[in-house]
């Protein structure tokens, strides 16, 4: 087991950089240091005032098998939720009136939200699932938008067993 940091959770106590034994929650990039992070340890978690640190196991457990007549509704309730929030977008970006702007983000956020558990439910959640290799190899098959972060999803595709 090894910790990791939510950083959108962390609102920068720095509790988590007093407790630690080995100094690897006290990083540049945020993320917490595997290679100094100790196995038995739990002194970060139990610090956090903000619940951001996680244990996570060194390796899951292979990813649940689904049926494609599950997947198929799955993955077209999930590309319903990516258009939702790309409407939701379309009013913070064009909208001026501050009651709509705060519906818009309350929705954008919640659509989030679910689309995270539909993505779960299709197999995106297991980094080891073939599911999330396949996806971010087709992300390199097609066509990509500027600032597409290429490397990012091919340093991934070098980083992920399997
Ligand atoms: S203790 Fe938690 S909130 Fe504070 S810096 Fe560490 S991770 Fe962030
Ligand atoms: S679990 Fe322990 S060793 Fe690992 S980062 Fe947290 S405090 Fe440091």
């Amino acid at each position: 087991m090894r910790a990791v940091r939510n950083i959108r959770l962390c609102t920068k106590d720095c509790l988590c950089l007093y407790v630690c034994p080995t100094g690897a929650t006290d990083t540049e990039n945020g993320q917490i240091d595997w290679s100094r992070c100790l196995d038995a340890c739990h002194a970060c978690v139990d610090a956090c005032p903000s619940g951001a640190i996680f244990r996570v196991p060194d390796n899951y457990p292979p990813q649940q098998e689904k049926k494609e007549e599950i997947l198929v509704p799955l993955r077209a309730l999930l590309a319903g939720k990516a258009r939702q929030e790309l409407a939701a977008s379309a009013v913070l970006r064009d909208e001026r009136d501050p009651a709509l702007l705060q519906l818009a983000l309350a929705l954008k956020q919640s659509i989030r939200v679910t689309a995270e558990d539909l993505a779960r439910e299709a197999g995106y959640m297991l980094p080891q699932s073939a599911a999330v290799r396949g996806f971010l190899r087709s992300l390199l098959e097609k066509e990509r938008p500027e600032g597409f972060p290429e490397e990012a999803v091919k340093r991934l595709l070098e980083l992920l067993p399997g």
